[in-house]
Parts: C-alpha cells; structure tokens; sequence
C-alpha cells in the first residue's frame, strides 16, 4: 500500500499574490480526487513535530521567532518568505507530517509515501527560514530516521530547480546523510557549486550537480542513471528521501530548465527502482516547490501511479518545445570529482 500525507492546516499558510500559495496544495488534492486516486491509498495523518526533535535541527531562538510572527498576526521573515497567523501550526504539522511517514514506511504500515505538506522546507537553515521555507521538514525527519536502529544511511534526492541549501548546511559535515541535488546554477539561493562535496566525516556524501539551464528530459535521465544510481550502490542506503519540486518543468515560472511531465516521472521511477534495489522500496517523497499548478498536481498524480506500481503516466502539456543543452561535460567532471570515473 503506498500512504499519502495531508492536512487541511496546510492550506491555512498562504499569501496571495505570492507563488507558494494554498493554491498548490488545493490542485493537487483535487486532481488526485478526480482521477480516483485517493481510495487506493492510505491516509497517514500528521501530528505535530515534537519540540526536542524540531530542535536537533533547528535553534530555539529561531523556532520562537516564527511562533511569534505568527502568533502576533504575520509577517515577513525576508522579502520572499512570509509567516501568517496559522504558519507555525502549518509549519509544526508539515515536519511532523513527514516524520509520521517516515515512521509508516519503517513500521511496515506502508510501502512508501508520498507527504503533500506546506511550507516547503529544503532552504530552511537551523537559524533562518528563507525561500519560501520555514522549517526543513526533509532534514527532521532525516534526524528521526537515523534514530532508529534499522536506518545508518539516508540518500536525500532533491529534484527542485533551486539548490536545498539548509539540507546541505544540516548535513554537510555528516556521512550518515548523503545528499544529492539537481538544481539550476547560476540561480537562487546561490550556492550549490559542483566542488560543494562535504567536509571532515561528511566529505564526499554531498553531490551538487549544477546546471546552467535548459537541461531537459535526456540530461536529466542521463545524470540519474550515470551518476545518482552508481553513487547510490556505493552508498547503500537503508532509505531514500525525495525533495519533490517541480519547478524544473519547462513551463514553470520560477526557472528556466526543461523537464516535462513525463521527464519528471521517468526520474521517480528510477529513484524508485533505486529504492527497491537497495533498501526494500522505502522511499518517502515530500513536497517542495512547482508554480505551475497543471504540472505540479499532474507530476505528483503519476508519482503516486509509479508508487502505485502502475504504468499510467497523463502529461497533458508534452514535452519543451525547446532544444535541450548537452550534459557530456558535466557527467565527465561529476565523475572525476565523485570517483565514479572506472564505471564510466
Ligand atoms: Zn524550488
């Protein structure tokens, strides 16, 4: 049985006029329901994120300056990432809601999981929520699992078109997480450099791939199957954890890659053919970013269908309309710089 996280709270965070909205959330659960997804799976429910684990990762200065932003009516805690009155609930619920999927999947309750929560997390830092981001829901219930006798190692795979900084500050130090992006580069937030590989006990368990722009289907393809899938049997890890974004798609407006709908479920379905080679199938999508509500609902729609172990895949805007960059010269460094230069 595949399990799905989501609660009304979620749609409680939102700012109009501002991309990340309640909007998102709201098309997914819509889509889902209009092709009768829902009644197949199973409903994990979120409850709070406990205080003493949201602090193994973040300062409780920091915690306390979104309760009361929020409790005190709203605000902004940069110029793009808002706090309003139910935030911090939302936000409370949205790590939680991860962490209670993570504990479905490594009880047995479910397979694997989707969790549709907001905010999103990725660019959280332990001090500072930026980027749409308050709390980084993927790193706490990364900090949960490693609690756990059962899970040593963690691959957190982060497909959004923007770096993840905060899980690559939470963890750059540390071999126990592995964290590998795709992400557009030159471009928010700025960091995520193809030499950014660790340090002390966690070099090397970082993997930034960095692209100009206007890598698509193909390049995409060719950077998880010749670099994630090898660096990942090295690794060997007892779970796999996806920051979903779908912002990567060459119709979103935050970005400038080209990643179809179809593009985008062909890598779900080699993360999940990594997970089933490799830990038992457990893996654990989360929620990130995606502005354009058609691709965002219908890419999660065809993850839960590769979760599902279906075939059905519906892209109804095809494929770029644009010519995609060569990725040969990326691979070839990203192989030197990773070691994978004998499996070439
Ligand atoms: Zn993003």
């Amino acid at each position: 049985m595949t399990g799905y996280v989501y609660h009304p709270i979620y749609l409680e965070h939102t700012c109009a006029g501002h991309p990340e909205n309640h909007h998102r959330l709201k098309a997914i659960m819509e889509l889902l329901k209009e092709r009768d997804v829902l009644p197949h799976l199973q409903l994990v429910e979120p409850k709070p994120v406990s205080m003493e684990l949201l602090e193994r990762v973040h300062n409780p200065y920091y915690i306390k300056l979104v309760q009361r932003v929020a409790e005190t009516g709203g605000g902004n805690l940069d110029m793009d990432t808002y706090v309003g009155p139910r935030s911090y609930e939302a936000a409370l619920m949205a790590a939680g809601g991860v962490v209670e999927a993570v504990k479905a999947v490594l009880d047995g309750e479910v397979d694997s999981a989707f969790a549709l929560v907001r905010p999103p997390g990725h660019h959280a830092t332990p001090n500072r929520g930026m980027g749409f981001c308050l709390f980084n829901n993927v790193a706490i219930a990364a900090r949960y699992a490693l609690e756990r006798d059962e899970v040593k190692r963690i691959l957190i795979a982060d497909f959004d078109v923007h770096h993840g900084n905060g899980t690559q500050d939470i963890f750059y130090r540390e071999s126990s997480v592995l964290y590998f992006s795709t992400h557009q580069y030159p471009h928010y937030p700025g960091t995520g450099r193809i030499t950014e590989t660790g340090e002390g006990e966690g070099k090397g368990y970082t993997v930034n791939v960095p692209m100009r722009g206007r890598v698509g289907d193909e390049g995409y393809r060719r950077i998880f199957e010749e670099i994630l899938w090898p660096i990942a049997r090295r690794y060997h890890p007892d779970l796999v954890l996806v920051s979903a974004g779908f912002d990567a798609h060459w119709a979103d407006p935050l970005a400038s890659m080209l990643l179809s709908i179809t593009g985008y479920t062909n890598l779900a379905r080699i993360l999940k053919a990594i997970a089933d080679e490799l830990c038992e199938g457990r893996i654990i999508f989360v929620l990130e970013g995606g502005y354009k509500l058609e691709v965002l609902s219908h890419c999660v729609l065809n993850i839960f269908y590769t979760l599902m172990g279906e075939e059905k895949l519906l892209d109804p805007l095809g494929p770029s309309p644009y010519r995609e960059q060569p990725v040969d010269e990326l691979i070839k460094v990203l192989k030197e710089i990773h070691n994978l230069s004998k499996q070439a």
